[in-house]
């Protein structure tokens, strides 16, 4: 099974933080939470402390990500936590365009599979 660990990064005007993904990518075009794959290893903090790093540049702590939903998927399952709290300014560094969105202009996003039926979750914790 392929665990996957992303975040609904939300700002002070709660708005939340959407990456679409870049060409020659699965799914390019679409958009996601950002994460990725859990490695060998390391548990899910730990992942999504790495991935915030790599593909944003910010940085968070295990305290400040609270589990919001999941989606089981075939092979995949996916988590979804919410991040209220970190530093730096996110900044695409993979190639990715970023855009936040409004609670209201979440499903305006053409979002990757796994991560649509989250958004409904996303949404109620922002309305
Ligand atoms: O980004 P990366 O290619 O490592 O992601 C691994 C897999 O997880 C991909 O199939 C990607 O579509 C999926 N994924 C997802 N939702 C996310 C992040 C990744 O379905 N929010």
């Amino acid at each position: 099974m392929l665990i996957v660990a992303a975040v609904a990064l939300i700002d002070k005007t709660g708005c939340v933080l959407l990456s679409q993904r870049p060409e020659g990518k699965a799914h390019a075009g679409q958009w996601e939470f950002p994460g990725g794959k859990v490695e060998e290893g390391e548990n899910v903090g730990e992942a999504l402390i790495r991935e915030l790093r790599e593909e944003l540049g910010i940085d968070t702590e295990t305290s400040c990500l609270a589990p919001l939903a999941f989606n089981g998927e075939g092979d995949l399952l996916l988590l979804l936590y919410a991040c209220r709290k970190y530093k730096g300014v996110p900044t695409p560094l993979e190639g990715q365009t970023l855009a936040w969105a409004r609670p209201d202009e979440i499903f305006s996003y053409d979002l990757v599979p796994a991560d649509k039926p989250l958004a409904a979750a996303v949404r109620d914790l922002l309305s």
